[in-house]
């Protein structure tokens, strides 16, 4: 049993000597919340701090991020990936515009109510935001108290994560509830760190760590078996005429559904393929290879710079500086994008 009041001065002296700076954090109003932890699902602090910034100097309001155009808001996320989490922002901003006169419900039912918000993001929200007795039980927090505890269940198994958020919920103190629950994720980020060795050493909670005085930190958490991704091989084609480049849209549902893309289809093929396609072009040569990982799929992506003659019926015909500031172009494509933009292609 983790003595309480202990555990709690511990932990929120800890924050505010070791705590980072970061934006969400100057202004924690509610959309700041909100955005910041849509942003922080699958992403580290890091690469999304410059995305936040500019994110929230563009669409300062939930008003404002429900009017955006869906290209511009995806050009803001670009490189972000898993954008489904941007629609799902966009689409919730709408219902508190519809709903709630524009101002973010403080109570569980109805954020939950929103789209994309779930029981985590909600935590985080009533908890940082409004200094409710919320628990935020994130991937790093599961963690660092399946650790403390020394819990020798499936951390994935949703009975463990049902057992560690009451334990969570039993230590939140009456006061500080956002800083709590931060100091829980930024211990997990920073110190008890999901790869490599924990700082068992530096950390605030050592002696109140099971898995540390069993000498179990290397066995715990204990986890699934990974899934194995389904591989997809694809052919990338980038299509130029009267220098410019074809793009077109992806379909409005599924993998990253909205989103434009260079032409491309399933499969590798050889250059003779190629040219039996493009028969009529100026000049074919084959160009970089790349991978990209998605959750459940992997591409293995081949490609082909295609001088074309006469103009494609389909798509789009784009200049580098459009591809640039104007069409979001995701990850997966990023290497013929850097190609283009490099003035090699
Ligand atoms: Fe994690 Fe080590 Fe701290 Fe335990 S003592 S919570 S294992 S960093």
């Amino acid at each position: 049993m983790i003595p309480k009041k202990q555990f709690q001065s511990t932990l929120l002296s800890w924050y505010d000597h070791s705590k980072r700076i970061l934006p969400w954090r100057d202004n924690p109003n509610p959309y700041h919340v909100w955005v910041s932890e849509i942003m922080l699902q699958q992403t580290r602090v890091e690469t999304v701090i410059p995305y936040f910034n500019r994110f929230i100097e563009e669409l300062p309001t939930i008003q404002a991020l429900s009017q955006v155009d869906d290209d511009r808001l995806n050009k803001l996320w670009e490189g972000l990936g898993y954008y489904s989490r941007v629609r799902n922002l966009k689409k919730a901003a709408i219902q508190v515009e519809e709903q709630y006169n524009g101002i973010l419900p403080c109570n569980q039912e109805d954020l939950e109510s929103l789209v994309g918000i779930g029981s985590y993001t909600s935590g985080a929200i009533l908890s940082i935001a409004f200094n409710q007795p919320f628990t935020a039980v994130d991937g790093n927090v599961l963690r660092v108290f399946a650790r403390l505890t020394a819990n020798p269940n499936n951390i994935k198994d949703p009975n463990t994560k049902k057992m560690i958020r009451s334990t969570v919920e039993s230590l939140l103190p009456k006061n500080r509830v956002g800083d709590f629950n931060q100091a829980l994720m930024e211990i997990g980020a920073t110190v008890c760190k999901p790869n490599g060795k924990p700082d068992c050493l530096y950390c605030p909670l050592q002696t109140f760590c099971l898995a540390n005085q069993k000498n179990l930190v290397e066995d715990i958490p204990i986890k699934q078996v990974k899934s194995i991704r389904r591989k997809e091989q694809r052919t990338v084609f980038v299509l130029k005429y009267n220098n410019k480049y074809i793009i077109e849209q992806r379909p409005d549902k599924g993998l990253l559904a909205g989103l434009y893309q260079f032409p491309n289809i399933e499969g590798h093929l050889n250059m003779t393929d190629v040219q039996r396609i493009y028969k009529d072009a100026f000049s074919i040569k084959q160009i970089a290879s790349s991978k990209h990982i998605f959750s459940h799929i992997e591409w293995a992506l081949v490609g082909y710079f295609i001088e074309l003659q006469e103009p494609l019926d389909k798509g789009i015909l784009v200049s580098a500086e459009d591809l640039l500031k104007t069409y979001s172009i995701p990850t997966a494509f990023q290497t013929y994008k850097k190609l283009i933009l490099g003035g090699l292609l």
